[in-house]
């Protein structure tokens, strides 16, 4: 077994999406499906992939743009799995109109996701962590077999989710990182909503936000 991973940069904060899949299942999930999902899906259908399961890492509009055009081509329709804290944000398009934008969130969220809960993807396993602080309901999703965390916008390449949007704070966040991502073994790759990927250990290192602590 082991994980595959596409990673598509779209929409108009260039927003990290990701098609992963267990290789041998053929099974895919899309972890924030930002925008295009047209893209997102023709890329499965090239792959012969199987997408059954749209996982947010929050709800914040950029990344949650691109569901409604997935799960209308898919039938039966994907799984959607954000944490509750973040239905509220959910609700209001993950604040499009605030930006000026409007957008179809997609299919309701019927997998509340929770603190240290389990997702599967064929045989892989993805362990939840609950990481607030960018937003309230902001989580990751980390694979230990395979030494990845899709961070979203919680840690970036040198710098950090802002905390100024509603439901944001600052302390909160720093806590987040220090807690779930840098007590994880410094090889670990990261894998965020923006930017290009780092390690834990990279970021430890050098990230002028949260680095040093
Ligand atoms: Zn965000
Ligand atoms: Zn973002």
């Amino acid at each position: 077994m082991s994980l595959e991973i596409v990673n598509f940069t779209l929409g108009p904060v260039l927003t990290n999406a990701y098609l992963i899949a267990d290789s041998e299942t053929h099974q895919a999930a899309v972890i924030d499906p930002a925008w295009d999902g047209r893209l997102i899906l023709v890329e499965a259908q090239k792959r012969s992939w199987q997408i059954g399961q749209l996982w947010y890492t929050h709800a914040h509009f950029d990344h949650i743009g691109g569901a409604a055009e997935i799960a209308a081509a898919l039938n039966p329709p994907p799984v959607v799995a954000l944490h509750p804290a973040d239905y509220s944000l959910w609700q209001a398009q993950g604040g499009a109109p605030f930006f000026g934008f409007h957008i179809d969130p997609g299919p309701q969220p019927s997998v509340h996701l929770e603190h240290d809960q389990k997702l599967q993807l064929g045989s892989l396993i993805f362990n939840v962590r609950h990481t607030p602080g960018h937003s309230p309901g902001h989580v990751v999703f980390y694979c230990s077999t395979e030494s990845v965390m899709f961070c979203g916008d919680l840690i970036f390449q040198g710098s950090v989710g802002r905390t100024d949007l509603p439901g944001g704070d600052w302390l909160t966040l720093t806590e987040s990182v220090l807690t779930q991502v840098f007590t994880l073994p410094d090889t670990t790759r990261l894998l965020s909503g923006h930017g290009p990927e780092t390690t834990v250990g990279e970021e430890k290192a050098f990230n002028p936000f949260v680095g040093g602590l």
